[in-house]
């Protein structure tokens, strides 16, 4: 089983941002701003384009609707999407609110927040998710 499997299971704890039947986001360990989420299939598939279509476009729904409570928690330019997945072998789509496009440079620094900051963080996106 993936890391990200044992996170959607609740195996592994994280910082729960939103859910359904289908798909789990959470809160990026190492963020790059505040807000970073990372939203995966609970189905475990290392890439994205490997997806059903379906499957995809349910999914891009779900990132969609993940990314307005981001926008609406943590108010922003625009929540960038990007998809890497060289790290971890489960897909991920990172959502990220950004002020400028530095704060999606994947070479940059990554925050290390306090566990009661992440949590918080989550908390309010959560909110908005379920509004
Ligand atoms: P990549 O596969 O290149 O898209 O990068 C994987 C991302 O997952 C990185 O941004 C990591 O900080 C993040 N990550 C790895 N393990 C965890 C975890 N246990 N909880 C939350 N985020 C994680």
């Amino acid at each position: 089983m993936s890391i990200f499997s044992k996170i959607a299971e609740g195996e592994i704890p994280s910082y729960k941002c939103a859910e359904n039947e289908e798909f789990y986001a959470f809160l990026d360990i190492n963020p790059l701003v505040k807000g970073h989420t990372l939203v995966i299939p609970r189905r475990e598939v290392d890439y994205i384009f490997d997806l059903e279509d379906d499957e995809l476009a349910r999914y891009q729904v779900f990132a969609k609707k993940v990314a307005k409570a981001i926008k609406a928690a943590f108010p922003c330019i625009k929540v960038a999407q990007v998809v890497l997945g060289l790290e971890v072998p489960h897909a991920h789509i990172h959502l990220i609110p950004m002020q400028s496009e530095k704060d999606v440079n994947f070479s940059n620094e990554k925050l290390s927040l306090p566990a009661e900051e992440m949590q918080a963080i989550a908390d309010k996106i959560y909110a908005e998710f379920c509004k």
